[in-house]
């Protein structure tokens, strides 16, 4: 890997840069790809940090998106129509104008490394950030034996796990996926199951995705919003089950498995601390009320970069549209944590009243007053109203 000398003029008598981007998951190697791709800061001195090397498919990305984005190239597969399916209601929906799109973790990492291989501007280190610390002028990162310094570090590295205040809620999306192969052809690949909730809802609001990426070849993964995790053998099971009755697919092999736990929370991430700005989960860009986060990690990295284009640094600017949205997610974590309504009575009011570009721009933090409204007009509301009431004046 190419790198240039980096700037030594830091009075902390650390080795300086520009900017240091600390995790090189999503949020970091996203921020990476569009500096590089912005003409006036491809040049900066870089340095991005990571615990290890990113050379293992750890997860697969799902994301809605009307055009094509900034990694349309490594866009596995692509999804037009949806399926929705609970005992209350199910239906098969074309979503256009968006489409469904999986990314492979791994597709992205190697993707976004070779391209910064082409910047000798830009330097990896495979090492442990310990802490992070603002001075007047420049921020240091203290690795185990090394210190850098930079004018700004972008950091997507949780140090400690979040305290829960009273009034908050925490709930964990965790889910297990297994990409299955089937001798015969089973699947149908240009239909996606975006939540199937006719699976047992004993442990809270609990569904399955089932993504097919050819007629032999699926993610299955089983997902569920609660406080607990689950014992591994349970997800293993409900997997089994799930693939053996529902879909009827009794010879089939496991190609590869993977499991993540994302907050869904109304905690906050605090996005900026001096001139330590996170981005990320760690910048709170997991969305409450659904821990989608790939698309929000993009908005905000793509703005990050506005702004430092515009040299505006206005990184800690909250939006009403933010508020609004942030407020909404909490009454649905409201509703959820306090058992007032199971998950799938919610969703199945929301996707039998709605139209799927209302729904994903509600989804998206996009929607105007009107498409609120109307969202908001088809789940009970007046328990909505209430847990409304509660979290704003709480
Ligand atoms: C299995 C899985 C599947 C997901 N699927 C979806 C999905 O389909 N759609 C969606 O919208 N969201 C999804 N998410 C949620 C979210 O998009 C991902 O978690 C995303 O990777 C978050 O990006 P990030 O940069 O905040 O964190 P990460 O991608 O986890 O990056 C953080 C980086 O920091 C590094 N690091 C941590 N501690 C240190 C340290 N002390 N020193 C140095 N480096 C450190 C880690 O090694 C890691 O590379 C998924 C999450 C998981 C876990």
């Amino acid at each position: 890997m190419h790198s240039s000398k980096p700037h030594n003029n830091s009075p902390l008598g650390a080795r300086g840069f520009d900017y240091i981007i600390t995790g090189a998951g999503c949020a970091g190697l996203s921020l990476l790809m569009r500096l590089l791709q912005e003409p006036s800061l491809c040049n900066k001195q870089i340095l991005v940090i990571d615990q290890i090397p990113k050379n293992k498919n750890d997860r697969t990305w799902c994301f809605w998106e009307e055009k094509a984005g900034l990694f349309e190239d490594i866009v596995h597969h692509r999804w037009h129509d949806i399926q929705f399916l609970s005992k209350q209601f199910s239906d098969t929906i074309s979503i256009a104008p968006y489409t469904y799109k999986m990314i492979h973790g791994l597709d992205f990492y190697n993707h976004v490394i070779h391209f910064a291989q082409q910047f000798p501007n830009v330097t990896f280190k495979y090492d442990t950030v310990k802490s992070i610390v603002n001075h007047k002028n420049q921020v240091e990162v203290n690795l185990e034996n090394e210190t850098f310094t930079a004018e700004y570090v972008f950091n997507s590295i949780i140090f400690q796990q979040p305290k829960v205040p009273r009034g908050k809620y925490y709930l964990l999306q965790h889910f297990k996926g297994w990409v299955i192969n089937t001798q015969e052809p089973v699947f149908n690949p240009s239909l996606a199951t975006f939540m199937d909730f006719t699976v047992s809802q004993q442990h809270g609001t609990t569904f399955m995705y089932v993504l097919p990426t050819s007629t032999t070849q699926a993610l299955v993964e089983y997902t569920l919003f609660t406080e607990q995790l689950l014992e591994q053998t349970d997800y293993k099971n409900a997997l089994k089950d799930y693939i053996q009755n529902k879909l009827g697919i009794t010879d089939y092999n496991i190609e590869h498995e993977e499991f993540g736990i994302i907050p869904m929370t109304n905690i906050d991430f605090p996005n900026c601390n001096g001139h330590i700005i996170n981005i990320g989960i760690a910048g709170g860009q997991a969305k409450g009320s659904s821990g989608y986060a790939f698309q929000f990690i993009q908005k905000r990295t793509a703005e990050i970069v506005t702004s430092l284009v515009k040299n505006q640094h206005s990184f800690t600017k909250t939006t009403f549209s933010e508020k609004k949205f942030k407020l909404y997610d909490s009454v649905l974590l409201n509703v959820l944590h306090h058992k007032k309504l199971n998950g799938d009575t919610i969703f199945a009011d929301i996707f039998q009243k709605n139209n799927p570009k209302t729904i994903f721009r509600f989804l998206d933090n996009d929607s105007n007053l009107l498409e609120d409204l109307q969202i908001m007009n088809s789940v009970p509301t007046s328990i909505f109203l209430k847990a409304a009431l509660q979290e704003l004046f709480h």
